[in-house]
């Protein structure tokens, strides 16, 4: 019988040149289906200005109810120009929030990786990046974004207060914590998490209650705790020294845009959004190029579409437990890019221009 018989895979193409990218995502299931008896049964979904146009709202409630039905959601990008003046609730990006609301996508995953080939897209020297290969475990629904009490108020003088909170439960802390180290484990076994422990009571809650955790469920883990501003030092110091990075909301956010400037192009990075398991034991997750709809290159066949195809092989490991499928997947990319092959984001002297769809192709090419 096909291994992951049934296993649901829900593409939102959405915007811009979230159609080119997702595209060639959908040849590759298509290829593995055909070739490596896995059976996945997908489907395609309008999302964002395109649902707009068709439906008039970001997302339909079918289509919000197939992404809780699906064990993996791979979105494109949504928004551009066309719906840019939109009162922002019913913009575009709102069908991307709603998304990672309901479906309580706690975990935000960023993996930066620096393709040793591509050493010289990054602004860093090349001996600081090359073969670097670290994931940004970042906390998405909690903290200082949505803390209460939060606002702007008159205080005496007229003068304004704004005011956000900074907190986290037990908790929070445990699930996100235990997302890192779980990861950790499918890699190099360690976990740096970071804090300002120094100067802030919910930072000192976080490193004891992170220890914790690793002292009752993960012995074998190497834990290290680093306050953040020394985190965002060492990423351009030395990024090779991490192997996991777990952070709550506010420097997770930060951290995670540094990490990826170290890689050069948005062209090349995934996500992933993790939630909770249901009751069946299933995780509810959402798989993304970091880049947006880019309207400028959109139409064009230019976009570079490793980053929505890396999303994939990140939903093969996380959600779909194919990680033989998922190396192989990402030694194609990579034997791709040693043959010299690169789109427009990407190109460098000596080295050969190709389209979004010849990129797909070729690393379909290398799959087999
Ligand atoms: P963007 O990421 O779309 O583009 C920034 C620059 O990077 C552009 O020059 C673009 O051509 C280039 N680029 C991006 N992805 C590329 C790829 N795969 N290949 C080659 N070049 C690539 O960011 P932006 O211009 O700030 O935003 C454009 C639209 O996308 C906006 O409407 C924004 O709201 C939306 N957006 C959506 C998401 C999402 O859906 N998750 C994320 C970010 C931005």
């Amino acid at each position: 019988m096909a291994k992951n018989k049934g296993r649901k895979i829900l593409l939102l193409p959405g915007d811009g040149i979230g159609p080119e990218v997702v595209s060639e995502v959908k040849k590759i299931l298509e290829w593995f289906n055909k070739h490596k008896s896995l059976d996945f049964s997908f489907e395609e979904e309008l999302i964002g200005g395109a649902s707009i146009d068709a439906n008039k709202i970001p997302i339909t409630d079918e289509v919000f109810y197939k992404s809780l039905e699906s064990d993996a959601v791979i979105l494109g990008a949504c928004g551009g120009p066309k719906w840019d003046n939109l009162e922002f609730s019913k913009k575009p990006e709102r069908a991307l929030l709603k998304l990672r609301k309901e479906l309580k996508l706690f975990a935000n995953l960023r993996p930066a990786i620096c393709f040793k080939q591509l050493v010289d897209s990054s602004t860093l020297k090349p001996e600081v990046v090359s073969g670097l290969d670290i994931m940004i475990v970042r906390e998405l629904t909690g903290g200082i974004y949505f803390g209460e009490p939060r606002g702007i108020e008159p205080i005496e003088n007229n003068q304004r207060k704004g005011i956000n909170t900074h907190s986290y439960t037990t908790s929070e802390i445990h699930r996100i914590a235990e997302v890192a180290f779980d990861l950790a484990k499918k890699r190099s076994n360690k976990v740096t998490s970071c804090e300002k422990s120094n100067v802030m009571e919910a930072g000192v809650l976080w490193r004891e209650e992170v220890q914790a955790i690793k002292d009752k469920l993960f012995k074998t883990v190497e834990l290290n705790h680093m306050l953040a501003d020394n985190c965002a030092m060492q990423l351009l110091r030395n990024p090779k020294q991490f192997d996991v990075i777990l952070a709550d909301n506010l420097f997770g956010d930060m951290l995670s845009d540094e990490a990826a400037m170290l890689t050069g192009s948005l062209g090349l990075l995934p996500s992933a959004s993790l939630g909770a398991k249901d009751k069946n034991g299933k995780i509810r997750s959402l798989y993304e190029p970091v880049h947006g709809s880019a309207p400028d290159i959109a139409g064009k066949n230019l976009a570079n579409p490793i980053a929505t195809i890396l999303s994939l092989s990140m939903a093969l490991r996380y959600s779909l437990d194919l990680d033989k499928e998922a190396d192989q997947l990402e030694e194609a990319v990579q034997k791709v890019l040693d043959d010299g092959l690169r789109t427009k984001d990407i190109i460098s002297k000596g080295k050969k221009e190709v389209t979004t769809t010849d990129m797909g192709d070729a690393i379909i090419s290398k799959l087999k």
